[in-house]
């Protein structure tokens, strides 16, 4: 039989991974704050990656990758930002996982940033402000 101590401490787990799923579901669906800046009209929504070999030791560290200011777009200058060797995502937070390294990563979350308007240093208030606003 659990104790109490148990039982409180379960229910407490259970509270703070709802918590979490629920940060991440939110982040799935949060809109962008920057304009498109090739159209100056919408809002950014999608990004490109380029892909780039940069050795062949079969490491994920091999491969480089491209991402910028200049390669966001909002949905129709998607055109624009289309090329060979590239990949379209959209700006949402389960992407960044995807990326082959932590330096890419840090590429990534920087595009974040940006398209959502966050500056840093980061605030508290800001992110909550981020997280709830509907
Ligand atoms: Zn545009």
């Amino acid at each position: 039989m659990k104790s109490k101590m148990e039982e409180k401490k379960e229910r407490e787990m259970n509270a703070l991974d709802k918590h979490i799923q629920w940060i991440f579901e939110r982040g799935e669906n949060r809109k962008t704050k920057t304009l498109c800046p090739h159209c100056k009209a919408k809002k950014v929504k999608y990004f490109s990656v380029r892909y780039t070999r940069l050795g062949y030791s079969g490491k994920k560290s091999d491969i480089g990758c491209s991402l910028g200011i200049p390669y966001s777009a909002c949905e129709d200058c998607l055109n624009k930002i289309k090329g060979e060797k590239t990949e379209i995502f959209p700006f949402k937070f389960s992407v960044i996982d995807g990326f082959p390294t932590v330096y890419d990563q840090k590429k990534a979350i920087e595009l974040f940033l940006w398209a959502f308007n966050l500056k840093r240093p980061l605030k508290k208030e800001t992110i909550f402000q981020f997280f709830f606003e509907e």
